[in-house]
């Protein structure tokens, strides 16, 4: 496999843009050797500069559920940027993107757009953080939450992979008012709400974790946040950028039956455009401007190609129940090969799954926090991830990622390829 016009692209890349990517775990740091260059990509399969082709686990990191190019979505882009790509004024669409959302997403009652993950968990913080008068919020160690400053504190995705968990640029102040627990440690929580009393506005947690690689909830951990929550006045967040409309039509709490205060939304929501969404209880999100008093806004918010793309995807999985099915058996599949290949070459290794999201862990223990997944041989996991690269499977770049399944892996012929790929690279990983 040749990638002479990815090096070269590369290299001009990195005298102009900064490592050459315009987000870090692209660069391929944490696993050596340099990015590949896409060119294209239809359905389940990536092309890259140089005509290789991949079949695709990372799915623009979540929101291509429906493969890419998927028609239903091409089609409702190219009638919305007929009539022009921006207005900055309120259009049909915002209502009725989220009339869907609220339909959606059961704990949401209201809901406002924005361009991106990380501006709504920004939004959100400020709004719980009005909304109770407190400062402080608690997040987990090993979850991400997009790059503003109050998150960027023991996070996970890019800045554990680049080594970088407390970034320069933060400054202390924000710094002290983000307290952090080991996920799936109820009386770590308990102990810090104690400790600070009146003084958290929420508790922001991924409700199944895909930042640290994926990590579930234990049994009874969410529900123990939630009661929490609710007799100390705290607003539960429920970050939801990657499991909304992934793991259920409702998202993890749907699947999980846990309800949050508020609910932070991106990645599929977008059907591959740049949007965002925060959204609650009425009388929370009452108090965003100019309802209320917390100012959040946003030049290109709701805009009409992205809601268009948006709807378009949400629309489908409202109408199509059996995509989560059909995600449901392809995932179970791929994991089901990925054992028996780990059996046949006597290797124990920890796979954590739900849905379409699964993350194979490169230690014989079990993965329940970031502590326990720093336990993987992440060496191992560099020459997996090359060699799966070399039988044309494109994984997240990291060990700290979940891969992100799509219905267009569905198909006998193209699983059967990645479960012999992969039986390769274990080989190739421990050989
Ligand atoms: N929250 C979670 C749970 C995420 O996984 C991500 C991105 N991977 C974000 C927030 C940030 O979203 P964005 O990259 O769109 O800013």
């Amino acid at each position: 496999m040749q990638h002479t016009i990815s090096h070269e692209l590369f290299s001009k890349a990195q005298q102009v843009i900064p490592g050459g990517v315009n987000s870090p775990v692209r660069a391929f740091k944490a696993v050596g050797g340099n990015p590949v260059f896409i060119k294209s990509a239809k359905g389940a399969y990536l092309h890259d500069e140089d005509g290789n082709q991949y079949i695709e686990f990372i799915n623009s990191w979540g929101p291509m559920l429906l493969g890419h190019a998927n028609p239903v979505i091409e089609e409702a882009v190219r009638e919305a940027i007929s009539s022009s790509l921006s207005f900055g004024a309120p259009t049909r669409r915002e209502v009725e993107m989220a009339e869907l959302i609220i339909d959606m997403v059961p704990s949401v009652e209201k809901v406002r757009m924005v361009n991106s993950g990380t501006e709504a968990t920004m939004s959100a913080i400020r709004v719980a953080r009005g909304y109770t008068g407190r400062e402080k919020i608690i997040k987990f160690e090993g979850c991400y939450h997009g790059h503003g400053d109050s998150f960027l504190i023991a996070a996970g995705s890019g800045a554990v992979t680049l080594g970088v968990p407390d970034s320069p640029g933060v400054t202390k102040g924000v710094a002290n008012d983000t307290l952090t627990a080991p996920y799936n440690d109820l009386a770590a929580v308990q102990m810090l709400v104690a400790a600070n009393p009146n003084q958290i506005a929420a508790i922001i947690i991924e409700p199944v974790a895909g930042n640290m690689g994926l990590v579930l909830p234990k049994e009874g951990f969410l529900e123990g946040l939630r009661e929490l929550c609710t007799r100390e006045g705290i607003v539960l967040i429920f970050d939801e950028v990657m499991t909304g409309f992934r793991l259920a039509r409702g998202g993890a709490q749907e699947r999980l039956g846990v309800m949050p205060d508020m609910t932070t939304l991106g990645k599929i929501i977008g059907g591959g455009m740049p949007v965002g969404a925060y959204g609650g209880k009425r009388e929370i999100m009452d108090c965003v401007a100019p309802a209320g008093p917390v100012y959040q806004a946003g030049t290109l918010s709701g805009n009409p190609v992205a809601m268009a793309a948006g709807l378009a995807m949400l629309r489908y999985l409202n109408t199509h129940p059996e995509v989560y099915t059909l995600l449901e058996q392809t995932s179970q599949t791929i994991v089901n090969d990925i054992r028996a290949n780990c059996k046949a070459l006597d290797l124990n290794l920890t796979i954590n799954h739900i849905g379409s999201m699964f993350t194979v862990f490169f230690t014989d223990k079990p993965v329940v926090d970031f502590t326990t997944a720093k336990q993987s041989d992440l060496a191992a996991f560099g020459r997996y991830f090359q060699a799966m690269l070399h039988e044309g499977v494109y994984l997240a770049p990291s060990q700290f990622e979940s891969l992100f399944v799509s219905t267009a892996l569905a198909e006998p012929t193209l699983l059967q390829q990645v479960a012999q790929a992969n039986k390769k690279a274990l080989a190739a990983a421990f050989g």
